[in-house]
């Protein structure tokens, strides 16, 4: 069984996704604990592989993208049957992940990776988006981690604060071979 917080329907509103529409399962827990977090992925039931895949088809239909986000979708050993499980129904699995639980992955599966305490290496060599915090400061120093491979590094302003905004700009512009804005989109729209 998963713990889970919340699934539903809506459309991807960060990142190189930003748009597609897609299922959202959120895992419940997490392994970290940061300052910032406004996520509310407390457990709210458990459930069963079947039963998310069933919940996913019937929220989204033939909707191709399924998001697993948390909380830390790798903190559950089981999240590994869900990915496999999802594939096999034909869905494109897209997971949001903290980076600091090594998992082989499928290729076809994308990996989204925001870095914040701590990253594990195969995880940062993994990911095809990186999603940078900017909260008071420009976290760069991750980008060591995750080499001179391209990857489309996103800088998220925390809170959509305008200091964090100007922050995340000034940035971007200064570096635009490496960093792109990062905005919460659904946000302005008020979705989920
Ligand atoms: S890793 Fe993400 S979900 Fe977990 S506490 Fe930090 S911000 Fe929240």
């Amino acid at each position: 069984m998963l713990a889970l917080a919340e699934t539903f329907y809506s459309v991807q509103g960060e990142g190189t996704w930003t748009g597609s529409p897609a299922v959202f399962v959120r895992l419940a827990g997490c392994n970290l604990n940061c300052r910032f977090c406004d996520t509310d992925f407390s457990l709210k039931e458990f459930a069963s592989v079947e039963d998310i895949v069933a919940r996913v088809r019937a929220l989204g239909g033939d909707c191709p993208m399924v998001i697993l986000t948390g909380g830390e979708p790798f903190a559950q050993d089981e999240t590994r049957l869900l990915i496999e499980a999802l594939r096999d129904d034909g869905r494109r699995v897209h997971i949001e992940s903290n980076g600091t639980i090594a998992l082989e992955l499928p290729s076809d599966v994308w990996l989204t990776v925001s870095p914040k305490e701590r990253l594990d290496p195969k995880m940062a060599s993994r990911a095809n988006e990186v999603k940078l915090i900017v909260d008071g400061r420009v976290p760069d120093e991750w980008l060591p981690a995750f080499g001179e491979r391209v990857v489309p590094t996103f800088l998220q302003p925390e809170g959509n604060k305008p200091a964090n905004i100007a922050l995340a700009l000034a940035a971007v512009k200064a570096r635009p071979e490496r960093f792109r804005l990062g905005l919460q989109t659904h946000k302005f729209i008020g979705a989920r």
